[in-house]
């Protein structure tokens, strides 16, 4: 037996023959032409064949991974289109007059050189795409020489790595499993996989290869390890662990679509936090009833300078549609202290937990803040965003905040930019100060979340990015336990909802705690959302 490691991108167990599927092998030969607009013509009849191919599996991907996910094939449309990308492939084959084939290899070859040679990580992953985009019309240019990836019986699929494009082209009911010898976590691959919830392995190195196809194999997706013939010990192991998986599932499976309400009535939202556009498939896929926290600060985190207003409006309009309507809370920058991003240029501090971070830096530098709020109101009019602010400890901050926000909303009436009037505005509650604010702060905002990661810190006195002391930082000390119940009770008091989008709110040891307190709302990883409402239906507050 043999056993190659890749890195888990989907937990459960797949049995079955291995497929290994060979893309971007062929060879392209260099063929002298005569008529040169002919052969442009060529070209360009295939990439107008390639666009509607495109739109049909976009269409597809809709239905089955969601918009956000399949944004991916409205790329490739685009780059298809590009001018540079065409420039290129028709310059190619007039000055040297070759065939549509070959220029656009050469094509791809230069523009996915430089994509790699990008530091940002985002744009070195663009090399795998205009590949992607430049075998498609390869294949179209000369459809004899294409072996179609097709699956006759279910397999565990290995790959050196999948395109988009190749992953939707495979019918899904005959993938076990994929593991393949690269790509990342965040991967296109890794993505679809965990969207189409099979046990999925990436990174596993050249040891994926074609000597695998056929060989009879079991992938352990909890560990991203594939045993290769395994011996009978093995198979007894991982009959076991698939069998212990599936009645988890099932279990699980049932909740979908059922209220988060407790034995007496209390019905409370199970919402979910995330920092991406990626993370929205497994909100989806847990059954989340909205977004309790969209980390936005993660778009700056991976940026090499200011997201510009359109770019932030195009990742908040695509969270508001892919959640179809179902509230989506997102986090203003949250900059400082453990995410420091070097073009804010922020002086280097002594305390940065104390520091200039979050709400802080939008309220000294307003051009930064301003811009975020246009982007965000303006995808507003997509869907059920709210907003919520950072680090919060006066009321005055929070007035400054509404003046900007009404200087906001006017110029964008002044350019008749649609938005939701009625959006809702919260604060997060993490620090002590706001806590005992709380009453105040209640007749201000809409909404409270509070974050009890940075309310631990603040409260005890502990740094939680400190490993060392990480034995004495405890969310569920009494005191934070307190200071929850305070702002709970001002948030009642005020007629506004309240929630938890600390990791906290995922401990299912204080859901009851927390239900009592009147918490409205929980926001908690999406793999917890569907455990959290097994403990919420199994509650009874009556007693
Ligand atoms: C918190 O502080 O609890 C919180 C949710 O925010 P973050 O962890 O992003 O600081
Ligand atoms: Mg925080």
């Amino acid at each position: 037996m043999l056993s190659i490691s890749g890195t888990s991108v989907f937990s459960g167990v797949a049995f079955g023959p291995l497929r290994f599927l060979k893309s971007g092998e062929r060879k392209i030969s260099r063929v002298k032409i005569e008529d040169v607009d002919a052969e442009i013509e060529r070209y360009r009849q295939a990439t107008s064949e390639a666009v509607q191919e495109l739109a049909e599996i976009y269409e597809k991907a809709v239905a089955d991974v969601g918009e956000v996910n399949a944004a991916i094939f409205e790329i490739h449309q685009m780059m298809l289109e590009d001018e540079d990308y065409q420039d290129s492939v028709i310059g190619i084959i007039q000055t040297q007059s070759v065939n549509a084939e070959y220029a656009v290899s050469v094509t791809a070859e230069n523009f996915a050189q430089i994509f790699s040679s990008m530091d940002d990580a985002y744009m070195k992953g663009r090399a795998a795409d205009v590949h992607d985009i430049s075998e498609r019309l390869q294949r179209l240019l000369d459809p004899d020489s294409y072996e179609p990836l097709v699956l006759k019986r279910p397999v565990i699929v290995a790959a050196a790595d999948l395109a988009p494009s190749e992953t939707v082209q495979l019918e899904r009911s005959m993938i076990l499993g994929m593991i393949t010898a690269e790509g990342s976590t965040s991967s296109h691959t890794a993505i679809l996989a965990r969207t189409l919830g099979i046990p999925a392995a990436i990174g596993a190195g050249p040891a994926v290869n074609a000597s695998l196809d056929g060989k009879q194999a079991i992938l352990d997706g909890f560990t991203g390890t594939l045993y290769i013939e395994p011996d009978e010990e093995t198979t007894a192991l991982m009959a076991k662990k698939h069998e212990e998986d599936v009645k988890r599932r099932q279990l699980l499976e049932t909740l979908k679509g059922k209220p988060n309400v407790t034995l007496d009535g209390k019905e409370i939202d199970v919402f979910a936090n995330t920092g991406s556009l990626g993370g929205i498939v497994d909100v989806l896929k847990n059954d989340a009833g909205g977004i309790g926290l969209f980390r936005s600060e993660f778009l700056y985190l991976e940026s090499s300078d200011y997201p510009t207003e359109q770019e932030q409006f195009t990742v908040y309009k695509q969270i508001a549609e892919s959640m179809g309507g179902r509230k989506v809370v997102i986090r203003t920058l949250d900059i400082g202290a453990d995410k420091q991003v070097a073009y804010f240029n922020l002086p280097k501090e002594d305390n940065p937990a104390l520091g200039m971070r979050a709400i802080r830096i939008c309220l000294t530098r307003p051009e930064i803040f301003k811009t975020q709020l246009r982007a965000l109101f303006r995808a507003s009019a997509f869907g059920n965003i709210a907003i919520m602010f950072p680090m919060i400890i006066s009321v005055g901050e929070v007035e400054q905040i509404l003046e900007i926000v009404e200087e906001v909303k006017v110029e964008l009436r002044e350019m008749g930019m649609p938005f939701r009037e009625d959006l809702e505005l919260g604060i997060m509650i993490e620090t002590p100060a706001a806590v005992m604010m709380s009453d105040e702060l209640g007749k201000l905002v809409d909404f409270f979340s509070i974050g009890t990661n940075d309310l631990t810190q603040y409260t005890l006195a502990i740094d939680r990015q400190n490993q060392q002391l990480s034995q004495f930082y405890r969310p569920e000390h009494p005191a934070v336990l307190r200071l929850i119940e305070i702002a709970a009770a001002n948030a009642r008091k005020n007629g506004i909802w309240v929630g938890i989008c600390g990791e906290l709110g995922a401990n299912l040891d204080l859901t009851e705690t927390f239900l009592r307190m009147g918490i409205d709302e929980l926001s908690v990883s999406a793999g917890m959302i569907l455990r959290l409402r097994e403990k919420i239906r199994s509650l009874d507050l009556s007693k």
